[in-house]
């Protein structure tokens, strides 16, 4: 039976993508060799490793300003890294507090600078993106969380700010075209809409970079990283692979306006049946709401085992919500098809036709 996969992370990849990788893992390239087995310094990694570059670049727009990592450690070491490689011990950043993720991130840099909590939306277990507040002028960079995994939030309008942002971009990359030139620096862990766990994505402006006076550890300085075209150590070959061919996938699609288009168009459908249905709610300001990620709960929690049992049978997989909201999560990346949307929003009817 088809799976209709809803999870948060790691998530749903285009069937294509798994095929090349499993062939990959197999023989790469017909070298009689799996890509598990290969030297990271051997041509064809290299080709790859910078075809995955030039892919970010491409779907981007970006221009020699920047550069593009692939590092480890996933986006939570991107907290701390950040703020070790951007800011000084008495530098401060600002943070936009959305829940969870940028919770984590200010604790970081708690420990390396002197963050300010510009915003928060704390008071109600961040249901909404903060929107009305001073910005300190003092401030070097303003964090954002750009989509709320967890809370199912995402910014529709970009703060106004004088500096260059910091994004935690983990969960929305690529799923819409972004003015680049806001940001200072974005990091995403790979395995929602990047491509596989294990390697992070690390977009950087690199002009910012070498203006501390603090020690940055070889392994934690981007300019390491940007020196030897991220191999300076070896680098997870396998993920990156994986990366370059999900990078591929978008770009024939059409980009990240074909992936906004798309991806509008299953949120769309997801919130409509949710404001619809009666036994249905969302759980965040209407206009707020997450395109990658629906958070919603059943007004009667007695349906709940009745529902997912309905999507057992229908084949959906990962649509529980994250413990500190409860209720259901419809994570719907890049590679989902508008297909798994309806076979969702179907089951939600039915559940509501017969409990009346
Ligand atoms: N930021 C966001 C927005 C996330 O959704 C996640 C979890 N996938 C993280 C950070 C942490 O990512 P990682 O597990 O790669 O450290």
């Amino acid at each position: 039976m088809k799976k209709h996969n809803f999870y948060a992370g790691p998530a749903i990849l285009p069937q294509s993508v798994i095929e090349q990788t499993a062939e990959a893992v197999r023989d790469f390239g017909g070298m009689g060799l799996s890509i598990m087995e290969i030297s990271h310094r051997s041509k064809p990694v290299v080709k790859f490793m910078e075809e995955a570059v030039d892919n970010v670049k491409k779907l981007f727009n970006l221009n020699d300003d920047y550069a593009v990592l692939f590092l480890t450690g996933g986006a939570s070491s991107q907290f701390f890294v950040s703020v070790m490689n951007l800011a000084d011990e008495t530098d401060k950043i600002g943070y936009i507090n959305t829940g969870t993720w940028s919770d984590k991130a200010i604790k970081e840099a708690k420990k390396l600078s002197d963050p300010v909590e510009v915003a928060s939306s704390k008071e109600s277990n961040y249901t909404y993106i903060p929107k009305d507040y001073d910005m300190p002028s003092d401030i070097k960079y303003l964090h954002i969380t750009s989509n709320n995994t967890v809370f199912g939030t995402q910014y529709k309008e970009w703060p106004s700010c004088s500096c260059p942002y910091i994004a935690d971009m983990s969960s929305d990359i690529f799923s819409k075209s972004i003015p680049i030139e806001k940001f200072g620096l974005i990091y995403a862990g790979a395995q929602k809409n990047v491509g596989l766990a294990g390697t992070t994505l690390v977009i950087v402006r690199k002009d910012i970079l070498g203006k501390l006076s603090r020690t940055i550890p070889t392994m934690l300085d981007y300019n390491t990283h940007i020196a030897k075209n991220s191999a300076f150590n070896t680098p997870p070959v396998l993920p990156i692979y994986t990366t370059k061919l999900n990078l591929d996938w978008i770009i024939e699609m059409g980009g990240v306006e074909a992936m906004e288009k798309r991806n509008n168009a299953k949120a769309e459908l997801l919130y409509n049946e949710i404001d619809n249905n009666p036994l249905f709610k969302g759980t965040t300001a209407v206009e707020d709401r997450s395109v990658m990620n629906a958070t919603f709960l059943l007004h009667d929690e007695a349906h709940k085992d009745k529902f997912l049992s309905m999507c057992d049978e229908a084949g959906i997989v990962g649509i529980l919500g994250h413990r500190s909201v409860g209720g259901f999560r419809a994570s719907m990346y890049n590679a989902m098809d508008i297909e798994s949307v309806e076979v969702l929003v179907s089951v939600m009817k039915e559940l509501s036709n017969s409990v009346g």
